[in-house]
């Protein structure tokens, strides 16, 4: 088994990640995480005419050279509507969105004007203006947020709230996206048992639960995939080939968990060299390790992407973090791929590093630190669930308090 940095691990998945191209068009609103097929550009300036950003008075600012200047109200702007030109030595009563009637260059906030007692009760109020305004004092220009042409969404985009409303403010109600991933999921393992199937007080000696299926299944359904779940498949050889067979239908990706170590029990590899290649690579990060890489042949000859992470769950969350997340997203079409780290204060010590380059369970502190969870073996799972992140260190490297590592949130890893 080769030893590869996770680096080139990385490159090397990328390398042969192949991004569908079949492209489906949406209602807007069904298109929340999809990606963008296709680059959108603007055919209107928004905002669409200079406007009002607050309830007020619209005016010239020359007919305002003091406090206290009188004018008369000589027309109400709603937002929907439109005035008409505002007469020289006039204020027309505006609203918040409504567009600026020409020849007025300021809005003062209604919460500086006063009605004058003397007009209260006539027809056409006049209205006294406690502040003197300058020239484009609270209008929202025409095109401030969009102009006309601009791209405002790049092919390859992932769709989230605001790209959606974005999309909406220039007018568009469908959106073209690249259609779903699928993915086929098994587990390995004799010793794996259905929650559900058997109650906590049945679990017969030597078995433990499949948490496996449920980790890597979430991870898939936060990413959009459409998974096929395959259940578990025992530590057989003909069982995973035949398992291989199955998922190779109509799926892009077969992700398996377990049986990738070295083992006499671990028959994920030969099964995968006799229905397609595999790469089987050692990697130098801790929790992690064996990784499979390569394809399952279908009846009609054409390839499914095939990764076999490691069993211990921790490791499998860790290594779908890192390598198989970028793989589904190129595969999704998505251009930014990798996501970025940060540096923040190490609030613990750690003073004998791995030898290899580390990915520890950490979660941020109130002050703006970083706290290590208490067991970073590759088995327990509660450390991802009590974790906020990962911090990233570099082989060797021992850590010191108050010392800045860095650290890539869950919140940047999981969706
Ligand atoms: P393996 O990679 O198959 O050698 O498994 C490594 C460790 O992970 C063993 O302790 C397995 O029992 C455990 N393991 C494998 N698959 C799962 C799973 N689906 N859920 C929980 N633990 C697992
Ligand atoms: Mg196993």
């Amino acid at each position: 088994m080769s030893l590869l940095a996770y680096d080139q691990a990385l490159e090397q998945l990328l390398a042969g990640a192949r991004p569908v191209k079949q492209i489906e068009t949406l209602q807007s609103t069904e298109a929340i995480g999809r990606v963008l097929a296709v680059s959108q550009v603007s055919r209107l300036a928004v905002p669409p005419l200079d406007n009002s950003s607050m309830d007020g008075y619209a005016l010239r600012c020359a007919d305002v050279p003091m406090a206290g200047t009188i004018l008369r109200v000589a027309q109400r702007i709603p937002a929907g509507s439109i005035g008409h030109t505002l007469a020289a030595g006039t204020a027309a009563r505006i609203f918040t969105g409504a567009p600026i009637p020409a020849g007025a260059d300021a809005i003062v906030m209604q919460e500086l004007c006063s009605l004058e007692p003397h007009e209260m009760n006539t027809a056409e109020s006049r209205i006294i203006i406690n502040h003197v305004p300058k020239p484009g004092d609270w209008i929202r220009r025409r095109g401030e947020d969009i102009q006309e042409g601009t791209e405002i969404l790049c092919a390859g985009a992932r769709l989230s709230a605001p790209q959606l409303g974005l999309a909406a403010s220039i007018g568009i109600a469908m959106l073209p996206v690249f259609r779903r991933l699928r993915v086929a999921l098994f587990s390995t393992g004799n010793e794996l048992v259905m929650p559900g199937e058997v109650a906590p007080a049945d679990l017969p000696p030597g078995t433990i639960y499949n948490s496996n299926r449920f980790l890597l299944r979430g991870l898939l359904q936060h990413l959009g995939c459409q998974v096929t779940d395959l259940g578990i498949v025992p530590d057989d050889l003909d069982a995973t080939r035949s398992a291989l067979r199955t998922a190779a239908e109509a799926h892009d990706l077969i992700l398996t968990s377990g049986g990738v170590s070295v083992g006499e029990e671990d028959h994920v590899k030969p099964a995968v060299q006799a229905e397609g290649e595999l790469a089987l690579w050692k990697i130098a990060i801790k929790p992690g390790k064996p990784l499979a890489f390569g394809h399952v042949r279908n009846q009609a000859h054409e390839k499914a992407a095939f990764i076999g992470l490691p069993g211990n769950p921790v490791s499998c969350f860790v290594t779908f973090l890192l390598l198989v997340r970028p793989f589904i997203l190129k595969t999704q079409g998505v251009r930014a791929v990798t996501s970025s780290s940060m540096r923040l204060r190490a609030d613990f010590d750690m003073p004998q590093p791995d030898a290899r380059r580390e990915f520890l369970r950490a979660r941020r502190t109130p002050t703006g630190g970083l706290e290590l969870f208490h067991n970073q073996s590759s088995g327990v799972l509660t450390s991802a669930v009590w974790a906020d992140g990962l911090i990233d260190n570099p082989a060797g490297v021992a850590i010191r308090r108050g010392q800045e590592v860095s650290f890539l949130p869950f919140s940047e890893l999981l969706y």
